[in-house]
């Protein structure tokens, strides 16, 4: 699978613990202070990106996989809202 986060080397600091405070899921895991921080359980990340937004040295980039990036799936069905069978827009739609 491919790894969700990417953790720079050079740019992480190696002794903050934020990513690891932050992470919603536990997957990043810190085993020592002067250690690199850990992407423990890749599987289980949900892309939020709280750890690079919360990085303070912008060491992480988050890796997101091509489905969630070419999603075609109307957002109305994401949400839960009925979508019509031509997929038109209701006329009260406002505009973006
Ligand atoms: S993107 Fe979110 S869930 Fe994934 S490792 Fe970062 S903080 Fe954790
Ligand atoms: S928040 Fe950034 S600098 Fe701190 S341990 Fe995590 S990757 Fe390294």
């Amino acid at each position: 699978m491919t790894m969700p986060i990417v953790i720079n080397e050079d740019a992480c600091t190696q002794g903050c613990t934020i990513c690891d405070y932050f992470c919603p899921g536990d997957i990043i895991y810190r085993i020592t202070p002067d250690q690199l921080p850990v992407v423990k359980y890749p599987d289980e990340c949900w892309y939020c990106g709280i750890c690079a937004d919360k990085c303070p040295t912008n060491a992480i980039t988050v890796i997101f996989p091509p489905q969630m990036l070419n999603c075609t799936t109307d957002v109305r069905t994401l949400l839960g809202i009925p979508v019509p069978d031509d997929g038109s827009m209701p006329d009260d739609t406002p505009e973006l």
